[in-house]
C-alpha cells in the first residue's frame, strides 16, 4: 500500500468505495489519538482506502449538524456565536448517530475524539447502549523535534500568496517565490511559538486520556515517522 500523491485527507468519496467486496479488519472501532502534524487525517484516508471504515472528526459532524440545520445543530451554532464551548453531551449525542450510519457497521475511526476523560466516558456510555465495543486506540507518538519541523514548514509569498512547504514542496530558489520572484515569509499561525504552544495544549489535555487507555489495555502506540512503515505496523496490530 502507498499514498498516492494528493492524497485526500478524508479518503475517498463514498462512491468510489465498494464497501461490500473490502476485508473488514479484526479490530475495527478505532479512536486516533495525535498531535497536530502527526498525521492521523493521511493515516485514516490509507486505511479507509483498504478497509469499510468510516472517518469521523467531531468538527465535521459539527459543521455537517449546521449546515443541515438540525436541532442539535442551531444550539450549536447558538453557543459557538457566543464563544461558548460545545457541551461534551451534545457532542457525545451527534457521535451517537453518526455511529448508526450504516457505513459504520463494519468499523470506524474516531479522528481527534475524546480528547478528555469525561469525553471518553460518554463515548464509552453512547458504545455500550448501541452494543458495540472500543477495539483499539491508535497513539500516533511521533517526536516533538519533527512535528515542529512539520508544522513549520509552511511558507507564503508576500506578494502573490502561494504557498510554498519547506519540506514537501520547496521553492526552486531558498526565500524566493516561482511564480512571481516575491519573498517568501512564514505565516504567524506556523511560526515555531506558535507550533509549541499548540503541541502543549496537546500533550496537556490528552496525557491523561492516553493513560486512561493505557490503563483500559486499549493502547497501541507507534513511534515509527516513516509513514509507509507506519502503516504496514497499523494494519498489522488491526489484523492480529
Ligand atoms: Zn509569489
Amino acid at each position: 500500500m502507498s499514498f498516492p500523491d494528493g492524497w485526500p485527507l478524508c479518503g475517498t468519496p463514498e462512491t468510489r468505495r465498494n464497501l461490500d467486496k473490502m476485508k473488514v479488519l479484526k479490530k475495527k472501532n478505532l479512536i486516533f489519538i495525535g498531535a497536530p502534524g502527526a498525521g492521523k487525517g493521511t493515516f485514516a484516508g490509507a486505511l479507509r482506502a483498504e478497509y469499510p471504515v468510516a472517518h469521523i472528526s467531531t468538527g465535521d459532524l459539527l459543521r455537517d449538524e449546521i449546515k443541515r440545520d438540525t436541532p442539535l445543530g442551531r444550539s450549536a451554532a447558538g453557543l459557538m456565536k457566543e464563544g461558548k464551548l460545545v457541551p461534551d453531551q451534545t457532542v457525545a449525542d451527534m457521535v451517537r448517530s453518526r455511529l448508526q450510519q450504516p457505513d459504520c457497521a463494519n468499523g470506524f475511526i474516531l479522528d481527534g475524539y475524546p480528547r478528555t476523560i469525561r469525553q471518553a466516558e460518554l463515548l464509552g456510555e453512547v458504545l455500550a447502549d448501541l452494543n458495540r465495543t472500543l477495539d483499539r486506540v491508535i497513539y500516533f507518538k511521533v517526536p516533538d523535534d519533527v512535528i515542529l519541523q512539520r508544522l513549520t514548514a509552511r511558507i507564503g509569498c508576500r506578494q502573490c500568496g502561494a504557498i510554498f512547504n519547506k519540506l514537501f514542496l520547496p521553492p526552486k530558489q531558498e526565500g524566493i517565490c516561482d511564480h512571481c520572484g516575491g519573498a517568501l515569509f512564514q505565516r504567524p499561525d506556523d511560526s515555531l511559538d506558535t507550533a509549541r504552544a499548540r503541541l502543549k495544549v496537546f500533550y496537556d489535555q490528552t496525557s491523561p486520556l492516553i493513560d486512561y487507555y493505557r490503563n483500559a489495555n486499549l493502547l497501541f502506540e507507534i513511534t515509527e515517522t516513516d509513514k509507509e512503515k507506519a502503516l504496514a505496523l497499523l494494519i498489522e496490530e488491526l489484523n492480529r
